[in-house]
């Protein structure tokens, strides 16, 4: 494996974390899973080991600053962080966008998944990519290829293993159609499942889904003693799959994104602060990541506005800038409107929440999105059965 980076962690980053499209992102290791089991067309920019059977775990939330902060809550993890290196999740770093980019081998900017929650051209409405909309036809919002039909078209398994409610929401539609869907409700479950169906196959790429360390640290906080416990339950389950998968098989652990815990006073409340309101049509995204769309004609105002109310607390840029810069890899034009007028990725532990339209998030303590070391980074590590 590639070392795409080991340094130290780092929360206060003068500079965003930009994603390394092509060479170290999730999108690039969809790809060197590809590779490293033959199928045709995948290039490998991680270097993975050939192998004929390949089980991901995702652990929803576990960056890499958190993982290696929290060593003796998760001793099996630990043990493979000396062979393991961190990877940058995409932008933004939120569930739907890095599934899409696991799920279909792409940066943000090809495969669409633009963030948690994003305009739909088409109607002017929001959709919430996490949780999808039935209006939104979740092959027309992505129609291209996923790893799962690519693994398949090359006689090669493709296994998912998650919890039954996943299994055919929009957002699995849209980024992890075509694997053969294993439902399992329980940590047990995922690895008797993932074992079971991995045996069965010669060559067979697994991806196992884990939601709950995420969800604690977003109720807890990534720095409360919930999220050290729920990591120690991940630890165990990782421990589990390792023992449980056939010969010859490699178990790789990746996360979506990480997490900071934003206090109260580092908040600003887009529902008390007329500024960030006026020449706003839709205020999209999420509290560390938004999307900001302008009324016709008005982006420049709103982009004024929203440097001069946040200041030093984000990154505040306009669309063009945005994609000239990289954050969401190379951009189909044909998806470029899905992005905001302005976009405003926050710096440290600060947010932009809106606690009258979104009162369940903006309660939350832990939060993610932006290009923060903390958020950007997420670990790969792997072990040989
Ligand atoms: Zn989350």
């Amino acid at each position: 494996m590639t070392t795409a980076g080991t340094d130290t962690e780092g929360l206060q980053a003068d500079e965003p974390l930009l994603p390394g499209y092509g060479q170290t992102s999730l999108a690039d290791l969809a790809d060197s899973l590809l590779a490293s089991l033959g199928v045709p067309g995948a290039s490998n920019p991680l270097g993975l080991a050939a192998a004929p059977r390949v089980c991901l775990l995702l652990v929803d939330g576990l960056g890499w600053d958190l993982l290696r902060r929290h060593r003796s809550a998760a001793p099996f993890l630990a043990g493979l962080l000396e062979t393991g290196c961190w990877l940058t999740a995409g932008f933004p770093t939120t569930t739907a966008t890095s599934l899409g980019s696991l799920g279909t081998a792409r940066p943000p900017g090809q495969h669409g998944m633009l963030g948690y929650q994003v305009r739909v051209p088409d109607t002017g409405h929001l959709l919430n990519e996490l949780r999808w909309d039935n209006a939104v036809d979740p092959v027309g919002w992505q129609p291209g290829s996923t790893i799962f039909e690519r693994a398949a078209a090359a006689g090669v398994g493709a296994i998912r293993v998650a919890a039954r409610a996943f299994r055919e929401s929009g957002l699995s539609v849209a980024t992890m159609r075509g694997a053969d869907y294993r439902a399992a409700e329980t940590p047990g479950a995922l690895v008797a499942r993932t074992a079971a169906a991995l045996a069965g196959e010669r060559r067979a790429l697994a991806m196992v889904y884990t939601g709950d360390l995420d969800a604690t640290g977003h109720v807890f906080g990534c720095t409360s003693a919930a999220w050290r416990y729920q990591l120690g339950h991940v630890d165990r389950l990782a421990e589990q799959l390792a023992g449980a998968l056939p010969a010859g098989a490699v178990l790789y652990v990746t996360a979506d994104h990480g997490m900071v815990d934003v206090p109260p006073e580092q908040r600003t409340d887009a529902d008390v602060v007329a500024e960030l309101r006026r020449g706003v049509a839709l205020l999209g995204g999420e509290a560390r990541a938004r999307h900001v769309y302008a009324e016709p004609g008005a982006a420049a105002d709103v982009l004024a506005s929203w440097r001069s109310v946040l200041g030093d607390t984000a990154w505040v840029v306009g669309r063009d800038e945005a994609i000239e810069t990289g954050w969401f890899g190379p951009v189909d034009s044909r998806l470029a409107d899905r992005i905001g007028d302005v976009i405003a990725a926050a710096r440290g532990v600060s947010a932009v929440v809106a606690t009258q339209t979104e009162p369940r998030e903006s309660a939350l303590v832990g939060m993610h999105g932006s290009l923060t070391p903390a958020e950007q980074r997420v670990p790969l590590l792997s072990y040989v059965m």
